[in-house]
């Protein structure tokens, strides 16, 4: 079986060869700059020394310093790294961002150490790393089961190391240490934007559109509140506890009120008092609904389920939840996805301006922020539907076009084969 970051190699390069591409550019952005495999000795509570494998990618740094969270889990490997890297580079250049892609990861499952142990992880990152990231040189952010928390651990740790103050090294910390305003809800957010523009350009009503989201995580969980604000049925959640479906839809309300309790939702239950029943992870995957979010890892609708998708419309708002293969059988039965590197890039667009503010010492209000994202994701997504619509390609299709010409602009103005040969 191809690995996730073959198959992510694959479709880049099918779509790089479909635009004829230059061969200098299909060589430059079909392979990482920079893969780095380190192992972390971490003391633990108990005295012990304990080795945490963990990766550094640098995909592409044409359009400028490399960006991308770090993750924390236990199934984190250089292959996904890698794939998180090179989606990172594409959903840059889609958005019109100054920045490359880049992508970090330590395998670990958090929720089995404690938070002196996770701080100790966190550090010995960074000190691991150091040499590789800069404000200028690879700025990470947070990623799956990392937060503002623990960005302000890793940038004080570097900044101990390069001994000046460095807010701009990591994104997404902290307000009261640089952070943007608006930052925590940016990929809900930028998600709500593309998926509304979406539904509004075909003329779907709010109350009569079912979604299901897999993952209530920082996204997951942003993007429900924002949907049921505006009318959308939230009609089942899930986490890695359980998955929950209430037919009538979640009162927005309960929503939010999850979302503050920071519980697994298997604890939790309605302070409306409505009743919900629990439902498997495939059912909730294969639910007859109207949206199919899936909010949480890669390689959810592959080969095996994506027949059994009953949603009209999929929308990634998780890194590559859907397989090259399914994205095939999907596009044969008509149910149109909208793709990853747009719908969740209001993470990595609030980034970028939480990283100006931090370089010009100029800092906005959250309206501004909000503002600035809904402008940029808005154009984007508007660029790729009307791509779409006009040369009957796929919307992945389509906005990998838009992030490619950018890319391939970019390597050229310093030359291919053609000009050395004076042609
Ligand atoms: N981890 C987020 C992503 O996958 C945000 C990256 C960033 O802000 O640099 O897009």
């Amino acid at each position: 079986m191809n690995s996730t970051f073959d198959n992510a190699q694959k479709r880049l390069i099918q779509m790089m060869e479909g635009l004829n591409l230059n061969k200098d550019v299909i060589a430059r952005l079909s392979v990482p700059n920079r893969s780095m495999t380190i192992n972390l000795p971490v003391r633990m509570d108990d005295g012990s020394t304990e080795m945490f494998e963990a990766h550094r990618v640098q995909y592409n740094d044409t359009l400028g310093p490399y960006k991308g969270g770090i993750r924390f889990h236990q199934n984190v490997d250089l292959d996904e790294v890698k794939s998180l890297a090179l989606w990172m580079t594409i959903k840059c250049a889609a958005v019109g961002l100054p920045l490359g892609g880049g992508k970090g990861g330590v395998t670990i499952d958090p929720r089995n150490y404690s938070l002196k142990e996770v701080e100790r992880v966190s550090r010995a990152y960074i000190r691991a790393v150091s040499d590789i990231i800069g404000p200028d040189r690879d700025v990470p952010a947070p990623d799956v089961n990392t937060n503002g928390m623990i960005m302000g651990w890793m940038i004080d740790e570097y900044s101990h190391i390069v001994r000046k103050h460095q807010p701009a090294v990591m994104t997404g910390k902290p307000v009261g240490i640089g952070g943007s305003l608006g930052r925590d809800s940016a990929t809900g957010l930028g998600a709500f934007f593309v998926f509304d523009l979406w539904m509004k350009r075909n003329k779907k009503i709010p109350s009569e559109t079912r979604i299901a989201i897999q993952g209530f995580g920082n996204v997951g969980s942003f993007f429900s509140i924002f949907a049921a604000k505006a009318g959308y049925k939230i009609i089942a959640i899930s986490d890695v506890s359980a998955a929950i479906y209430r037919k009538e839809g979640f009162a927005l309300s309960d929503l939010t009120a999850f979302q503050k309790s920071r519980k697994n939702l298997i604890d939790l239950k309605c302070e409306s008092g409505a009743t919900y029943e629990t439902i498997s992870n495939k059912e909730l995957l294969e639910l007859d609904v109207d949206v199919l979010a899936p909010a949480a890892l890669e390689n959810q609708i592959t080969s095996e389920n994506a027949k059994d998708i009953r949603a009209s419309l999929v929308l990634e708002i998780a890194n590559g939840p859907v397989t090259l293969e399914a994205d095939e059988i999907l596009e044969k039965r008509k149910i149109p996805v909208l793709p990853d590197v747009l719908v969740n890039s209001g993470g990595v667009i609030v980034s970028y301006y939480e990283w100006v503010q931090n370089r010009t010492g100029d800092y906005w209000t959250e309206d501004q922020v909000n503002h600035k994202l809904k402008e940029r994701i808005e154009d984007a997504a508007s660029a790729c539907y009307n791509h779409s619509t006009s040369s009957d390609k796929t919307l992945r299709t389509a906005i990998y076009e838009r992030a490619l010409k950018r890319l391939s602009d970019a390597i050229e103005s310093t030359g291919t084969q053609e000009t050395f040969n004076g042609k």
